[in-house]
């Protein structure tokens, strides 16, 4: 209950506006004068289809075929993405400091200090242990792997309903968004569903005179991630050392991201 409390002023309008319209979807035009005379936009029907969190992302992606690849991603996800939906600027604020973060700190410079002795020359380098709402929403507006996936599928969402104004119906578009497949997946993980987003994965990334040399970037998997063996080096480092952290990650192909699944914590165990 408390949590409903904590919702910003944003959020409540979001939330009202979704449950009115999907109300107005659900019950049709007759009952529903507003809508009869002036049907839902596309935003609204987006927005209306969008599983509870996701629409207050959504509004914040300017671009249609952008917001329709993420969107695809929530409706997959379903009623199971609020359990893996990222923090709110509070919870992050909660975390920072606490024994959890503690322990999770411990384990990256345990990693770090295994990985530096190894390797004279290099170190190992962590931005940081919680990657924001909207630090994720600013990435996959500008990242060209997610413009490249946000093209193809405005043209494919065009092709299937027609030319901009057109507003589809809200469950054929859901249908659509589900069983759309892009030729080539985006390296981004749509915004609020990473796993960065719950200080529950880490990227690990390889410093050389002050400046990251193998960094979290696709470009370099294959010409110096698995060129120099930084892979490798890293998953050594990662065994003797971290023994809560599982991966790399296979899909997309990413040798510097690691899960964190801490063992049962004795600190949380005993917090309520
Ligand atoms: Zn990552």
């Amino acid at each position: 209950m408390t949590e409903i409390w904590q919702k910003t002023g944003r959020q409540w309008r979001l939330a009202l506006c979704t449950m009115m319209i999907a109300a107005a979807l659900a019950a049709g035009p007759s009952c529903t004068p507003s809508f009869a005379s002036a049907p839902a936009s596309l935003e609204d029907v987006l927005t209306a289809i969008a599983p509870p969190p996701s629409a207050e992302a959504l509004v914040l992606i300017p671009d249609r075929g952008r917001k329709l690849l993420a969107l695809r991603s929530y409706v997959r996800s379903g009623a199971a993405l609020a359990q893996r939906w990222s923090w709110t600027d509070a919870e992050i604020k909660a975390f920072a400091g606490s024994p959890g973060e503690q322990a999770l700190l411990a384990e990256v410079n345990a990693v770090k200090a295994h990985f530096n002795d190894a390797n004279p020359g290099h170190e190992l380098y962590v931005h940081g242990t919680t990657r924001s709402l909207d630090e994720q929403i600013a990435k996959w507006n500008s990242n060209e792997s997610v413009g490249a996936a946000a093209a193809e599928m405005e043209a494919a969402f065009t092709a299937a309903f027609g030319e901009a104004g057109a507003v589809p119906d809200p469950k054929k578009l859901a249908q659509w968004l589900r069983g759309y497949q892009p030729s080539k997946r985006p390296n981004l993980a749509a915004p609020g569903m990473t796993l960065h987003g719950r200080a529950s994965a880490i990227d690990f990334q390889v410093m050389k005179d002050g400046r990251i040399y193998a960094g979290a970037n696709g470009k370099q998997v294959e010409s110096i991630w698995r060129a120099e063996g930084w892979d490798q080096k890293l998953k050594a480092s990662i065994t003797a050392a971290g023994p809560s952290f599982v991966g790399p990650l296979a899909n997309p192909d990413e040798p510097w991201h690691y899960d964190y699944h801490p063992k049962a914590d004795a600190s949380l165990a005993t917090a309520d």
